[in-house]
């Protein structure tokens, strides 16, 4: 998109020349809409569940329920709380990060554990989806780091590959030593990101198909958190991805001083 502004030079009241302004504004006005779309998907993803828990409220104070149905109504209006605390930790963490106010707590997190721990979060969702989930330790020890933020990381990433991995896929995470660092691997054989994309999944609110992630609940913040949680940790993120074929997302952090840099 370009921006033309011309300008008449008149000498002595007659035109003497015109000067042209051309601006390329194609980065600023992709990034305002950007913007744009994600107030709407924000408020969208925010509202869908509030307007369930209205409802299942409304019916719970309308009339008298058996205990089962109520307590049936009782766990949708939980679990569509839950996902609006997600979205919000997402915001907040994101907003945090950036700012630099979030407090980050170092500590020494097993790598074992880090990666068991990711793997009891997502074996029901998958199994349900019908997607198989490998997890594969081959790195022993501890990194330093902040526990939440790296729970944080691998549960986008593995949940990003869950996401776009249809039933009969298989989706693996793997941690390995690579020199000074602990390379993390989590790879899908899922439905890919067109290279044209590929550059900018880690950009905030990017999104491959607005349509598509929309309907599965995406607000492009997923990859743009796993990014500033790698950084913050020293380490780097990188993705590569064939469309129809899979994805795969490499993140190294660094395990001594000095690290993988
Ligand atoms: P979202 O909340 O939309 O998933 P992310 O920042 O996590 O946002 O990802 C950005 C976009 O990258 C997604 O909308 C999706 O189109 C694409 N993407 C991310 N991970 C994968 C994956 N494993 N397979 C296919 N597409 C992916």
């Amino acid at each position: 998109l370009i921006h033309v502004h011309v300008t008449a030079i008149r000498r002595h009241g007659a035109i003497d020349g015109y000067v042209a302004l051309i601006r390329d504004v194609t980065r600023e006005e992709k990034l305002q809409r950007a913007r744009r779309d994600f107030v709407a998907n924000v408020s969208h993803e925010l509202r869908t569940p509030l307007t369930t828990i209205k409802s299942y409220v409304e019916a719970l104070l309308m009339s008298e329920q058996d205990p089962e149905t109520r307590e049936q109504f009782l766990h949708v209006v939980e679990h569509e709380a839950d996902r609006m605390v997600r979205l919000t930790e997402d915001l907040l963490q994101l907003s945090g990060l950036e700012s630099g106010e979030r407090s980050y707590q170092e500590v020494q997190v097993d790598i074992v554990q880090w990666l068991d721990r990711a793997e009891r979060r997502f074996a029901l969702s998958a199994q349900s989806q019908g997607v198989q989930l490998q997890v594969e330790a081959r790195a022993r020890g501890c990194l330093w780091g902040d526990a939440d933020l790296l729970d944080r990381l691998l549960d986008n990433l593995v949940s990003n590959a869950l996401q776009y991995t249809p039933s009969g896929g298989r989706v693996t995470v793997c941690a390995e030593r690579d020199g000074g660092c602990l390379r993390v691997t989590v790879a899908d054989t899922g439905i890919g990101i067109p290279a044209e994309d590929l550059p900018h999944v880690f950009e905030r609110f990017y999104r491959v198909d607005k349509a598509r992630s929309r309907r599965r609940g995406g607000t492009g913040l997923g990859l743009a958190l796993a990014r500033e949680i790698a950084e913050r940790h020293g380490g780097r993120i990188r993705i590569d991805s064939r469309v129809g074929e899979g994805t795969t997302v490499v993140v190294s952090l660094p395990l001594e001083e000095g690290g993988c840099l």
